[in-house]
């Protein structure tokens, strides 16, 4: 690219993409900007849907993320209209009405797409959770006292869970792990949130997959587990992780690896940059190429990813403490950094028995993530601290 970009253009309307738009504009470009984005709506945020937008608790147009403070946005929204390929020669993107779109600059934030079970995609009762869209059908689908699968207890399958039997819904859980949980963030931890959800009258099992779905007339009516187990269900929601969006970049010359890879500054390729859930890039303080699928990160790579594309050569790597929070019934469990290859875990603050407690997380000799339960101040403390590196042994020593 010669100088700065003239035209821009975001394949995404979603929080990394809004980000962007947002920081081109507060960083001073002035030329045209497009957002691309197959769903219908203008952008909304995604934690309340699992939360206040499924319980009922909020209309879906409170999760607007446009406000007062976008009136000079001065954004061409194309909704509705998905990207359908790249040419990163001629610098345009094909949408599906057959439209070329050309730009200088391409912000790629096309997030990911959640997982199914497989030969269930046309079962009438059986819903993922990642759309506003779904979000309004899961809550009418559970308004009633209706009975409902969770399948896997990850934290968006943990969270609908909660939200549903907050709501007074017969709740199942079904997770192939032995605790939910437990592979991000530690068995002793998994077993807490076990115990919080059958506490709250979750009936949880864990250990055993889905082997199949039950039918009747195209509707699901339950599920037969892996050990030969079954459970009746009016609605089954799937909640067995995501896949970034990237099929319309195959042959696109793009580095694809579970994202779209990006150096450390997120840029991609000549004139693209990638933020959010789809990006893979190389975390220079982590020493690998990395991928997160959290809100913050959404809205911080966003502007990072901006600025690359202003910057030209004088980019700046990208290099965030990883912050996510979940709700779930009274707990609020909030971790800042990276808990992938832990060698410890151990509980410096509260207790377990609690469900009141910061844990931090060893590997080597540092601390490279803390997790805290319904502590919201510590762990805001820790999200600064762990942006330099923290001996294990001052740590714990505190
Ligand atoms: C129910 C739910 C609850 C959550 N709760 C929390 C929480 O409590 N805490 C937390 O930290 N994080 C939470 N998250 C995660 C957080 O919302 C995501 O990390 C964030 O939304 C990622 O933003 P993104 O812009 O990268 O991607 P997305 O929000 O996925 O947006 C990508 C957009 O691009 C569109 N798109 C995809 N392909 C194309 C294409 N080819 N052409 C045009 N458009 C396309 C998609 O339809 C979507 O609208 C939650 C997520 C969900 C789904």
């Amino acid at each position: 690219m010669n100088g700065r970009p003239r035209r821009a253009l975001v394949v995404g309307a979603s929080q990394a993409g809004l980000s962007a738009a947002r920081a081109l504009r507060r960083l001073g470009f002035d030329g045209e900007l497009t957002v691309v984005g197959d769903e219908e709506h203008l952008p909304y945020d995604r934690p309340p849907l699992s939360k206040q937008v499924l319980a009922g608790e909020w209309p879906p147009e409170r999760t607007a993320l446009l406000g007062d403070a976008d009136a000079d946005l001065d954004v061409t929204w194309r909704l509705g209209r998905r990207a359908a390929a790249l040419d990163v020669e001629r610098r345009t993107v094909s949408l599906d009405d057959g439209d070329d779109v050309p730009y200088d600059g391409l912000v790629i934030a096309c997030g990911a797409r959640p997982r199914t079970l497989p030969g269930t995609e046309i079962v009438a009762g059986v819903h993922a959770l990642r759309t506003l869209d779904d979000a309004v059908a899961v809550r009418d689908a559970v308004a009633g006292g209706a009975r409902v699968l969770v399948v896997g207890a990850g934290f968006i399958g943990a969270e609908v869970a909660a939200t549903c039997r907050e709501v007074g819904a017969e709740v199942t859980m079904v997770e192939p792990l032995p605790v939910p949980l437990g592979r991000v963030l530690g068995e002793d931890v998994g077993r807490v949130v076990a115990d919080v959800h059958r506490d709250h009258g979750v009936d949880l099992r864990t250990g055993v997959g889905v082997d199949r779905l039950e039918t009747a007339d195209g509707r699901v009516t339950g599920a037969v587990l892996a050990d030969g187990s079954t459970v009746a269900c009016d609605l089954a929601v799937v909640g067995i992780g995501v896949v970034p969006a990237t099929g319309w970049l195959e042959g696109s010359g793009l580095a694809l690896d579970d994202g779209v890879v990006a150096d450390a500054t997120c840029r991609a390729g000549p004139g693209v940059v990638v933020a959010g859930d789809v990006a893979r890039w190389y975390h220079r303080r982590y020493g690998e190429h990395v991928r997160i699928e959290h809100w913050d990160h959404a809205i911080a790579m966003g502007a990072h990813a901006a600025a690359t594309l202003l910057a030209g050569d004088d980019a700046l790597p990208f290099e965030p403490v990883p912050w996510f929070w979940s709700d779930q019934y009274d707990r609020k469990l909030m971790l800042a950094g990276r808990v992938q290859g832990a060698d410890e875990v151990r509980v410096v603050d509260g207790s377990l028995d609690e469900r009141r407690f910061v844990a931090l997380y060893r590997r080597g000799d540092e601390v490279v993530a803390a997790l805290g339960m319904n502590r919201p101040a510590p762990l805001a403390r820790w999200r600064a601290r762990l942006a330099d590196r923290v001996g294990w042994d001052e740590a714990i020593t505190d």
